[in-house]
This record gives structure tokens, sequence and C-alpha cells, in this order.
């Protein structure tokens, strides 16, 4: 296996200015996984219930997303959030742990090798323990929120240390390094010890930081979009199932990745959930991609 991809399952009820729906399919491995799925196939790491949506597992495979390290319990993780007119920050209304309390995952035999790995927002304890199943030393991508930021502090700096690169919300690098100004807290991220650090901003794209460059990339301009849920884990999972394909993890490769996942987190931003997978094909990536390319030029 490639790439692993690992975080958590939830079901979520969402509402935001356009809609609401009610116990639906997310959790970070989830959009992570089906935004890299466009690439690639990867195995997944995480742990559900069986309260699961039926249809769920073999929608999931259908993708090419290898289940084999998949835990099945007794009840899913649940989130609850909404949006105000401001899209880009959600409310968290309700978290309840549920099956990822105590999620103690072990790595399939044919996990453990492997070229790529995103340690997806999920409990930092889970991420140092599938960490250190891992063999070799596999390209690192982690992303985290503020819910680990808050409860998880000691933990959390432990795995940004050890990662390649540490993916993070603007609003989450002020809170981390108690800063208004970005560009400090991207200098500080790097200060904790991985190579390159990226800031997300929302639907106005991402900035990379690394020792000696710096890198801001365009959101793709969406007029209508109608619930940002998944879309920072969305991006995430497009970047490394873009690396993983190209086998490239250079800087220069990196800036593409970025670009790929800003993509695939506009199509997400465009329907409830999950919804747009079934929707987009590589080729419509592929043509924002190449409108993103005039959008820089001057
Ligand atoms: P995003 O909008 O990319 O930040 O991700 C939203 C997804 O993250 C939802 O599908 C939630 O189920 C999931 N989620 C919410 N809170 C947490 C948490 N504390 N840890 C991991 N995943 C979470």
């Amino acid at each position: 296996m490639n790439l692993l991809i690992a975080g958590t399952i939830g079901l979520d009820d969402i509402k935001t200015p356009f809609g609401k729906v009610e116990s639906v399919l997310g959790g970070s491995s989830i959009y992570a996984s089906l935004a890299a799925s466009f690439f690639g196939p990867c195995g997944l790491i995480s742990i559900a219930g069986q309260d699961l949506p039926s249809g769920s597992t073999t929608m999931l495979q259908k993708r090419g997303i290898d289940l084999k390290g998949l835990e099945m319990s007794d009840k899913t993780f649940r989130w609850s959030g909404s949006y105000e007119f401001d899209m880009n920050e959600a409310k968290t209304l309700k978290t309840e742990l549920n099956s990822l309390q105590g999620f103690n995952p072990k790595l399939p035999e044919n996990y453990q090798q492997c070229k790529a790995v995103l340690l997806g927002n999920i409990d930092p304890i889970v991420q140092l323990k599938i960490l250190d199943q891992v063999k070799g030393d596999p390209f690192l991508v982690t992303d985290t929120m503020n819910y680990w930021i808050e409860s998880q502090p000691k933990q959390l700096r432990k795995v940004l240390a050890r990662s390649d690169v540490v993916v993070i919300n603007e609003g989450e690098a002020r809170q981390l390094f108690n800063t208004p100004n970005l560009i400090v807290a991207g200098r500080e991220l790097l200060a904790l010890g991985p190579k390159y650090g990226i800031v997300k901003k929302g639907e106005h794209g991402a900035l990379l930081f690394s020792e000696h460059k710096y890198f801001s990339a365009p959101g793709y301009p969406l007029a209508e979009l109608k619930d940002p849920t998944g879309c920072g884990d969305s991006f995430a999972g497009g970047l490394i199932g873009y690396l993983t394909k190209t086998n490239d993890f250079s800087e220069s490769n990196l800036r593409r990745a970025i670009i790929y996942g800003s993509i695939v987190a506009s199509f997400c931003a465009e329907e409830f959930g999950t919804g747009y997978i079934n929707n987009i094909k590589l080729n419509d990536i592929k043509e924002r991609y190449d409108a993103i390319k005039e959008i820089c030029k001057f």
C-alpha cells in the first residue's frame, strides 16, 4: 500500500445558510480518502460503529479505498456544526467521541511499508500510535484542529515535530501560536520541526512555508458554495493523493499538490457532505487547475 490515510469516520449534522443535513457520512478520513481517490488507491485507518449508513463501505471500496485498517465497534463518532454567512469557520455545536474513545489502531501488515501517510484530524495519541507502527521513512502530512490543540497540546506537538508537512487552518494557527499574524505563525510552525508548514485560508487559498521560501496559492473563485464541511480534509487528501501518484515529494511538486488540494476542496464545498463525489472526474479537477494557472499569471 503506497498511501495510508488515518482520521475519523463521523456521522455529521450540518447547518449552513443554504440548508441542513443530519447523520450524514463524514469525518476527516472519509473526506480525505475520497479526495485522494481521484489520484489513486489508499488504505484507510479509522474506526466506525454499527450505525454507519448501509452502503458506506461499498462506496469507499468502489473508489479504491482499502478497508483492512477499518475497525468496527458500537457507535460512530458524531459531530454537529453550523456556519454563519462567513463560511470559513465552523461553529462546533456537539462532539461525541463514541468509538473514538480508546481507539487503539493496529496496522495491517501490508500497510506498514508505504510511501506516504496522511495523519488526518484525530486524537494525537492515535496519530502517534499509527506512526510508531509504520516502517521506513514515508512522507508524513499531519492535519489537526482546535479540539486537539486544546485537549492534547503536548502529544500534538510531538506529532507535529515528526511530520514533513503540517496543515493547519488560519484560525488554528493563530490559536496555536497566540499571534494574529500568519507569517509569524508559519515561522513558529516550522520551528516545531516540520520541513513545511501550510496555513489554509478557507476559500482564499493557502500559504506554504519552508526554510527559505514562501508560496501563496489562490483559492478557486467559487461564486456559490453550500457546505464547507470537510474542505480542510479534502485539501489534505487531494494534496497527498497527488504527491503519491507523482511519486515526487519535492517542494516544487508540493506547490502543485497544494493547487490540486484546493481544487478538490472547492468541489467539496459545492455540495452538502460528500455529495460532490459522484459528480466530478479527474478531468474536471484538471480544468480548474488550468483556470488557476491563468489567475496567477501577471
Ligand atoms: P473540516 O471541515 O475539513 O475541518 O472537517 C470536518 C469533518 O471533521 C467533519 O466531517 C467531522 O466529522 C470531523 N470532525 C469534527 N470534529 C472533529 C475532531 N475533533 N476530530 C476529528 N474530526 C473531527
